[in-house]
């Protein structure tokens, strides 16, 4: 029977968020192994514990490795509270190293941190023990305190032990659902996913809201962002995405607007159905995958300009990453190869000749005077599509890395 232990980190978190913390990640690494019936997620002792029952242990322990908030991953073994019992999985855990061919130098050093106090044995005595009996039992074996081929850990518990050799780093930060919900404005490019899973990573539940200028841009665009986020959900769990029929805005912001702030005027409409939509949804703030001086609109004049059409907050989470960076990032995410398909996105329909770079508020506005705002806004929110997207099952060997 095969079990894993998983740390979670955020040591700042206290009292009820904590525990608001711990309820959440274990709600969603429930769901990230619901594909092998049987296994088991239980908290304990400020790690939470992972019955895998009949099931292979790898599997699993890769699935969990994509769920944020965990820290890091161990398959371990579990013995009774006696120094018999322990040597014997330490023995069984240095075997199955050598067997598997991880100790060519054939080292290993034992290490012991006894969290209950009252197991009579202290730390480094247990470790000294447990040396011996291992090269007791295995012959050909050394120790190497520095630089062994296997450290075999010992976590003394209240009831149990834990011994392990292996360690997998997990993703880090906070469990997808403590932060509320987000609305993240998806296009089609590199940048927008990225800054979505960065809102995931840190605890935002994402809802994407996509801008979509049907004919200008083709179905196989709108395709291209459900594959989006498709990917997002593998990793955040749920991703509903809205979609937006934006072709009346834009013919008519060409048609009555200045071409020079036409991108400007098509953005702040953008941010305002955006916070129509978070209304209704209770999405809590917005999420952009703008840096700063990316491009020639991403000026702050103009991140200014627009933000002024709503109150709620804007997060840039790659506001101060370089492109590579981004794509770097969107690769090992898995978005990269999807985002660089060639369809036409909806802001690279209606390109000016020459766009305000530094547009200032008051010259937005005096561009709105023909334009009706209110009733373009609220008949766009009216006809919005939602589609809900859920992780994939096995789909963590097709993601590529760990970010
Ligand atoms: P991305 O790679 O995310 O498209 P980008 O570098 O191409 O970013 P812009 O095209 O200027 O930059 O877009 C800036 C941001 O505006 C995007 O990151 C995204 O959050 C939002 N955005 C742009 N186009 C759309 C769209 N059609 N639907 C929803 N959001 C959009
Ligand atoms: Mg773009």
């Amino acid at each position: 029977m095969g079990q894993i232990i998983a740390r979670y980190g955020e040591i700042s978190l206290k009292g009820q968020n904590r525990s608001e913390f711990e309820k959440v990640l274990v709600q969603n690494m429930r769901r990230a192994v619901s594909p092998w019936p049987g296994v088991h997620v239980a908290r304990g002792q400020g790690r939470i514990v992972i019955e895998t029952g009949d099931h292979p242990v790898d599997p699993v322990l890769t699935a969990l490795s994509r769920v944020f908030g965990i820290v890091s991953l161990s398959p371990v073994r579990s013995a009774g509270l006696s120094e018999e019992a322990i040597g014997a999985e330490a023995v069984a855990l240095v075997q199955e190293a050598l067997a598997s061919g991880e100790m060519p130098r054939r080292t290993f050093k034992v290490e012991v941190r006894r969290a209950n106090k009252r197991f009579p044995i202290p730390s480094p005595e247990l470790a000294r023990r447990l040396g011996g009996v291992i090269l007791k039992s295995v012959p050909g074996l050394h120790v190497d305190v520095h630089h062994p081929d296997l450290t075999v850990n010992v976590e003394v518990r209240d009831v149990e032990a834990f011994v392990y050799g292996r360690t997998v780093p997990g993703l880090g930060g906070l469990p997808v659902g403590v932060s509320g919900k987000v609305g993240l404005l998806l296009s089609g490019g590199i940048d927008s996913p990225v800054a979505g899973w960065l809102a995931m990573k840190r605890g935002a539940q994402v809802e994407a809201i996509h801008f979509h200028s049907y004919p200008f841009t083709s179905e196989r665009a709108l395709q291209k962002v459900e594959s989006l986020a498709q990917v997002l959900a593998d990793w955040g769990g749920r991703v509903v995405l809205h979609v937006v029929h934006f072709t009346e805005v834009q013919t008519e912001i060409r048609k009555h607007c200045p071409e020079p702030l036409t991108i400007t005027i098509m953005r702040r409409m953008m941010m305002r159905i955006a916070t129509d939509i978070a209304r209704q949804r209770g999405l809590l703030a917005i999420v952009t995958g703008e840096s700063l001086g990316q491009v020639a609109s991403q000026t702050l004049e103009s991140m200014y300009t627009i933000g002024s059409v709503t109150r709620l907050p804007i997060l840039r989470p790659l506001v101060a990453e370089d492109k590579v960076d981004i794509i770097r990032r969107a690769r090992q995410i898995g978005t990269y190869d999807i985002s660089i398909l060639p369809y036409e996105d909806c802001c690279t329909v209606f390109v000016p000749k020459n766009p305000r770079t530094r547009p200032k508020p008051d010259e937005a506005e005096a561009a709105e005077t023909h334009l009706d705002v209110e009733a373009l806004t609220a008949s766009a929110v009216k006809r919005t599509e939602m589609k809900v997207f859920h992780a994939r099952r096995g789909v963590e060997r097709s993601l590529s890395g760990t970010p």
